[in-house]
């Protein structure tokens, strides 16, 4: 993509793919979790942890703006978008 230049349909999938894949890549779901002493539950991955007493470890939900990029991907890949 050159500066200065119209951009085109695959090059606004390429970007948003790569943006939804890495903020995918940097957002910990904590799907590895060992005990830390009698009420901590800690992530091997990240090292966040939490108290049992405090609610225990939350649902962890992906932000839903990555669900918006895969549904403009989709959209765009599809021949829905209106240029
Ligand atoms: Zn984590």
């Amino acid at each position: 993509m050159k500066k200065g230049e119209a951009v085109t349909k695959a090059e606004i999938i390429s970007v948003l793919k790569k943006l939804r894949d890495e903020v995918e890549i940097r957002i910990c779901t904590h799907e590895d979790t060992y005990r830390g002493g009698v009420i901590w539950e800690i992530c091997s991955q990240c090292g966040d942890k939490w108290a049992d007493d405090e609610g225990g470890r939350p649902e962890n939900k992906l932000p839903s703006i990555l669900d918006d990029a895969d549904n403009l991907i989709k959209s765009l890949d599809s021949q829905k978008a209106i240029f």
